[in-house]
C-alpha cells in the first residue's frame, strides 16, 4: 500500500537544530526518566512524535498576528477576533476562551454533570473522562465494535453504535445523561473519523430524548477531510462547509486549539444555550481567567483565530493527513502491524500484536516505546493500559483491547527524511521483537492520568531495554 509523500504546501523560513545522541546517552536518559518516555527531556529526543498537541509550526501569518495581540485584561480586541473566527467556522454563538482543551472540559463537566450521572462517548479520551469522573459521572463507551479491532478497515470506525446508546438510555434513563460526548476523529482509536450519516443518527436519537451532543472538536477538521474523501455525497464540498455541517448537528464543543488550529496553546468552549454559556462564564473566571481571555494571552488568541482559517485550507489538511498516510504506508509495507485505516494525526502500532508473549500487565506498548527510543531517539506515546489507568470503582487496571504505540505527527514540523528515519527505526525494532522478552513494572504510580508521571523498571535485564 505504498503511499507517496505529499508535496508540502509551505517552505521553511526558520529552523531549530536537532541534537543526535548515542545509544549510551539514551540509556542514561531513559533510566533517569524511569523508563517513561513522557518524562524524557526534549533535549534528549531526536524526532518527537509524542503528541501533535501544541507542537505545530505556526505560519508567518500567525507569527505576525502575535504582534497584533491586544493584552488588555478586559474586552481585548483579540478575544473578539477569536470569537468571530469560532462563530464563522464552527458556528457556536457563545465562545468561552480557555487555556487549552481540558479547561473547557472542566467547565463543561462542572456545569452539566451531577453525581450519579452517566456520560456516553465514542471511546474515552484521558482528560475528558477524568473530568467526567471527577464530577461524579460514569463514562460509557458507545463506539462501534470495529473501533476496538486494529485490523478492521471500516472507513468510519469512530461512529457511535446507535444500539449501544439506545441500551444505555433504556438502562439509566435520559434524565441521568447530561450530554453525549462525541469526538470527531477518535484519538484513542488511532484518529478514526465519524461519518456525517452517523452523526445525524446520533442527533436524531438524542433529540428525541432531550440529550445535548457536545463535540470534542480538537481534530474536527481532520474528520471533515475524511468525510470529503470517504462519504458519498460530500466529495464536492469544501472542508469549511463540512466542518460547519458537523457542528450544526451538535449543541456545543470543547476545543483544544493545540491540534487542528496550528497553535502552541489555547482552546475554547462553544455553546448555543445562553444559560449554559452564562454559567460557564461564571466558572471560567475562577479556573482560567476573565471571560475575554480565559488563560490565553491576547497574542495567543490572535494565533488561534488565524490558525482556524488556515486549518480549513485544503492544501494544508491534504498534506497533513497525507504525511501521516505516508508513514503508515512505510510501516505496513514492512509488515509492522498498525491500526487500519491509518488515522488523521498518527500511525498507531499494535504493540499487543508485536509482543504477544508479554503479559498485558507488563505493558507491551510502554515497553515498545522505550525500545524504540533506545534504538534511534524517536519518542512515541503509549496508548494502552498505562493510559487507560484503573477503574475508579474496582481499583483494578483497565486493559483496553487496543494496546498501541502512537507515532503522532506534529503539523508542518518534520520532513520526509525525518519520517523515513522513524519508519526505519520502527521496522528495525519490529524485526528484533522476539528479543523483547521483558516488560515494565511500576515503581511509582500516580493516582490520576498516571501515564504522564509514572516511573517503571524492567521486569528482567535484557539487552534491548537496558
Ligand atoms: C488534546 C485533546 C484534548 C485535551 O486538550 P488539551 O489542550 O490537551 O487540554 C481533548 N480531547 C482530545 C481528543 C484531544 O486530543
Amino acid at each position: 500500500m505504498s503511499v507517496p509523500h505529499p508535496v508540502e504546501p509551505w517552505r521553511i523560513k526558520m529552523v531549530e537544530p536537532l541534537r543526535p545522541t548515542t545509544r549510551a546517552e539514551r540509556g542514561d536518559a531513559l533510566r533517569a526518566a524511569g523508563y517513561n518516555i513522557s518524562l524524557l527531556r526534549s533535549e534528549d529526543v531526536l524526532i518527537d512524535l509524542y503528541t501533535d498537541s501544541g507542537t505545530n509550526a505556526m505560519s508567518d501569518r500567525q507569527w505576525s498576528a502575535l504582534l497584533a495581540g491586544d493584552e488588555a485584561y478586559a474586552g481585548a480586541r483579540s478575544f473578539y477576533r477569536l470569537r468571530d473566527a469560532v462563530r464563522a467556522y464552527y458556528g457556536y454563538e457563545h465562545v468561552i476562551p480557555v487555556h487549552q482543551g481540558r479547561g473547557a472540559e472542566n467547565l463543561l463537566s462542572r456545569c452539566l454533570i451531577r453525581p450519579g450521572d452517566h456520560v456516553p462517548g465514542n471511546m474515552y479520551f484521558t482528560t475528558t473522562r477524568a473530568h467526567q469522573e471527577l464530577n461524579g459521572g460514569t463514562f460509557h463507551d458507545v463506539i462501534r465494535d470495529e473501533a476496538h479491532d486494529p485490523s478492521c478497515e471500516h472507513p468510519f470506525k469512530g461512529d457511535v453504535d446507535i444500539a449501544k446508546l439506545e441500551r444505555l438510555i433504556a438502562d439509566v434513563g435520559a434524565d441521568r445523561i447530561p450530554y453525549l460526548s462525541l469526538a470527531a476523529t477518535v484519538n484513542m482509536a488511532g484518529g478514526q473519523p465519524i461519518s456525517m450519516a452517523g452523526l445525524a443518527a446520533v442527533r436524531d436519537l438524542t433529540r428525541r430524548h432531550g440529550i445535548p451532543v457536545i463535540l470534542d472538536a480538537a481534530r474536527a477538521v481532520e474528520n471533515a477531510w475524511f468525510i470529503k474523501q470517504r462519504e458519498p455525497g460530500w466529495g464536492d464540498r469544501t472542508i469549511a462547509d463540512i466542518l460547519r455541517a458537523m457542528c450544526d448537528l451538535t449543541d456545543g464543543a470543547t476545543m483544544s486549539a493545540k491540534k487542528d488550529s496550528y497553535a502552541n496553546i489555547g482552546g475554547w468552549l462553544g455553546v448555543r444555550d445562553p444559560e449554559l454559556a452564562e454559567r460557564a462564564r461564571e466558572l471560567v473566571v475562577l479556573y482560567e481567567g476573565l471571560h475575554t481571555y480565559g488563560g490565553m494571552a491576547g497574542r495567543d488568541m490572535e494565533a488561534v483565530a488565524r490558525g482556524i482559517a488556515e486549518s480549513v485550507e485544503e492544501p494544508n489538511i491534504r498534506a497533513r493527513v497525507g504525511q501521516v498516510a505516508y508513514l503508515g504506508g512505510r510501516l505496513a509495507d514492512a509488515g509492522v502491524p498498525i491500526v487500519r485505516p491509518v488515522g488523521g494525526h498518527a500511525v498507531c502500532v499494535d504493540a499487543a500484536a508485536i509482543l504477544p508473549h508479554l503479559p498485558r500487565a507488563e505493558f507491551p506498548a510502554q515497553t515498545l516505546a522505550a525500545v524504540l527510543y533506545l534504538d534511534s531517539g524517536v519518542r512515541a506515546a503509549e496508548r494502552g493500559a498505562v493510559s487507560a489507568g484503573r477503574d475508579p470503582a474496582t481499583g483494578r487496571d483497565r486493559f483496553p483491547r487496543l494496546e498501541l504505540v502512537r507515532l503522532t505527527v506534529p503539523r508542518r514540523v518534520y520532513t520526509q527524511s525525518h519520517l523515513d528515519l522513524v519508519a526505519d527505526s520502527m521496522i528495525r525494532v519490529h524485526e528484533h521483537r522476539t528479543e523483547i522478552t521483558a516488560g515494565l513494572a511500576f515503581t511509582h504510580e500516580p493516582s490520576t492520568l498516571r501515564f504522564f508521571q509514572a516511573r517503571f523498571t524492567p521486569t528482567a535485564e535484557i539487552p534491548l531495554l537496558t
